[in-house]
């Protein structure tokens, strides 16, 4: 069991209480104080005994996110944060305002192992795996500051949610649990770039979320270029498993694509990803490359991305631009982490 206090399930507080001597109605009303109030410490926890609090307070230290750095979009009101973590270590997440109410993109990791040659997250490596309370509490600390309640979750921030699977299996329980949050499984995207076999055990849990699939290219050469992982998991299997997945679950598979300037924009390319997905239950999300210093990426011009668009509807797949938000404050995941690691943010 994780000693993190924020990251146990009701029964889990239960146990731990019980250990300690206490009775076991106490663990509902610390969950309900952690994720329906939300609270950032002990102290707030009103109904709970002093002694109790202590106890916890010295053996169960909670563990949240503090804001380090704050900054809104002055062009849509996208606000993004560098968050730390207890052990110093940073990530970041984004809150976006749509029509249906707020999102928030959390970060799954410090750092990321996959590599992605036009992703921020990856330029200073891994650090750790976040924590199931550390992924709420960046939801949490978000909604407490900017005082609104999120509706919808993308796991699309930094690192690869699969890749701290029981961790982010966790987290999405507390987070859709009725006693906390309480945000529909429907409401929330799960990212990969592709792990297959932990795709093949999140079908088997059946949840009602979206699962995305960052594809970016459709030959294997160009997207083992850009994305290490196609060396472990080709196209052929990824795909492969995208079917059973929405075979198993009936679930429409968002594909992201990232456009790069000439390298995954052609039509050849368009042609070739619209023959890779045909009859399958998906959507294409085409996202004009957010440009990173560290990488050498173009985003595709308007009239590529609107002849790949074409060429995508023509055979039956349907594919949207993504709306660029937060443009004005590097709100792509990994860039604002990045500038104050390097001490020139
Ligand atoms: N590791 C997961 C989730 C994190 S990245 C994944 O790979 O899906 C979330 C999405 O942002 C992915 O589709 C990723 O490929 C994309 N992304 C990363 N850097 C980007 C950039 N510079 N421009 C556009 N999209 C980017």
């Amino acid at each position: 069991m994780i000693k993190d206090i924020k990251s146990m399930s009701a029964p889990e507080i239960e146990a731990l209480l019980n250990e300690l001597g206490q009775p076991s109605y106490r663990a509902k009303q610390i969950f309900s104080w952690l994720h329906k109030n939300k609270v950032s410490s002990y102290s707030e926890m009103t109904n709970i005994p002093k002694t109790l609090i202590a106890l916890l307070e010295e053996n169960y230290p909670l563990r949240g996110c503090a804001v380090k750095q704050k900054q809104i979009s002055a062009k849509d009101s996208t606000v993004k944060y560098l968050f730390e973590l207890y052990d110093g270590e940073f990530v970041e997440s984004v809150v976006m305002k749509y029509k249906y109410g707020y999102t928030v993109c959390v970060s799954t990791q410090a750092g990321c192992k996959m590599g992605c040659s036009f992703c921020a997250s990856t330029v200073g490596g891994f650090r750790r795996n976040l924590l199931p309370g550390e992924i709420v509490s960046e939801i949490y600390t978000a909604e407490k500051d900017l005082n609104i309640t999120v509706s919808h979750i993308v796991l699309m921030g930094m690192g690869e949610p699969l890749d701290n699977y029981d961790n982010v299996m966790r987290f999405l329980e507390l987070v859709t649990d009725v006693e906390g949050h309480n945000i529909s499984m429907r409401n929330i995207s799960l990212s990969t770039c592709g792990i297959v076999p932990r795709i093949y055990d999140l079908m088997q849990k059946r949840l009602g979320l979206t699962l995305s699939i960052s594809l970016h290219a459709p030959f294997d050469e160009m997207r083992s270029r850009i994305m290490p992982v196609n060396n472990k998991y080709h196209i052929d299997e990824l795909l492969k498993a995208c079917r059973d997945y929405a075979g198993a679950t009936s679930r429409r598979i968002s594909f992201e694509y990232a456009m790069l300037s000439g390298i995954n924009d052609t039509d050849e390319c368009a042609v070739a990803l619209a023959k890779e997905l045909k009859g399958m239950l998906c959507h294409v999300n085409l996202i004009p490359v957010n440009e990173v210093r560290e990488s050498p990426y173009h985003p595709s011009t308007p009239e590529r991305v609107k002849s790949f668009t074409g060429i995508l509807g023509k055979n039956g797949i349907t594919a949207t631009v993504r709306r660029k938000l937060g443009s004005d404050i590097d709100a792509s995941c990994g860039q604002l982490r990045l500038r104050h690691t390097k001490g020139n943010g």
